[in-house]
């Protein structure tokens, strides 16, 4: 279970009313019984749950399991699309380690707002399944233009299924973390808008191979080879 509080042993902490709800009514555990709590700033401790009521809940600390970590600094930065793919991106983000997720509107965006609660809470639950310590930050929607002007310069890779982009294999193998992953929504960027991010120094346009893959496919995916190939 992740959890904000500061983590020691021996340390009694209480848990959201969400935590009481899923660990009450979906996974019928009571108190006494054993969990894991964690953060990336303290590491995972032992942990059994002190009590458990419909809404709420506390755990006590036992000893710790795990060293405090720090996921690898690979971002993404993801155009605003359909409420299930930006759900299911934000899921497999979450597992393949990311830092952050910066949503972004672009020109060709269809949705004109995302739920970041909703997003935060999946990438909990997520980091939670996948036994990460940290959960990645996800960042109040921008639009392409602010979140490129306030990139840090790290090299950020634009997925661009056009001529003239490099194939990944070639820009990731020689890559080191920090590094942005850059994905473009259901209908793609507009040309000028694409120009405009590649004469950004740090900006390179990368591909996926030829064949036009959903955003949420060419999020993943790319994320997928740049962890293997520049993360750990
Ligand atoms: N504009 C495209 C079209 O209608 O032909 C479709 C855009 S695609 C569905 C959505 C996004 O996925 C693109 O903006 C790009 O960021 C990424 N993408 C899709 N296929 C890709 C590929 N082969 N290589 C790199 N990025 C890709």
């Amino acid at each position: 279970l992740f959890h904000d509080a500061a983590l020691a042993e021996g340390a009694e902490i209480p848990g959201t009313p969400a935590q009481a709800h899923h660990l009450g009514t979906v996974l019928r555990r009571g108190a006494g019984d054993e969990v894991a709590v964690f953060n990336a700033r303290d590491g995972e401790f032992a942990a059994t749950i002190a009590h458990l009521r419909k809404d709420r809940c506390a755990f006590a600390l036992g000893a710790r399991r795990r060293a405090p970590a720090t996921e690898p600094d690979l971002r993404l930065l993801v155009a605003a699309i359909k409420r299930d793919a930006m759900d299911w991106i934000v899921e497999k983000a979450t597992e393949l380690g990311v830092s952050v997720i910066q949503p972004v509107m672009t020109r060709r965006s269809i949705v004109d707002r995302v739920n970041l609660d909703r997003l935060a809470a999946i990438a909990r639950g997520a980091a939670e399944q996948c036994e990460r310590l940290s959960v990645p930050e996800i960042r109040a929607t921008l639009p392409l233009h602010a979140a490129l002007d306030g990139w840090d310069g790290a090299p950020l890779l634009v997925a661009a299924e056009r001529r003239g982009a490099l194939p990944i294999r070639h820009v990731a193998a020689g890559l080191r973390l920090p590094c942005g992953w850059l994905v473009g929504p259901e209908g793609g960027f507009e040309t000028a808008e694409l120009d405009d991010a590649l004469r950004r120094p740090f900006v390179t346009a990368v591909a996926l191979g030829p064949r036009i893959l959903r955003a949420e496919t060419a999020a993943v995916a790319g994320l997928a080879v740049l962890q293997a190939l520049a993360g750990d």
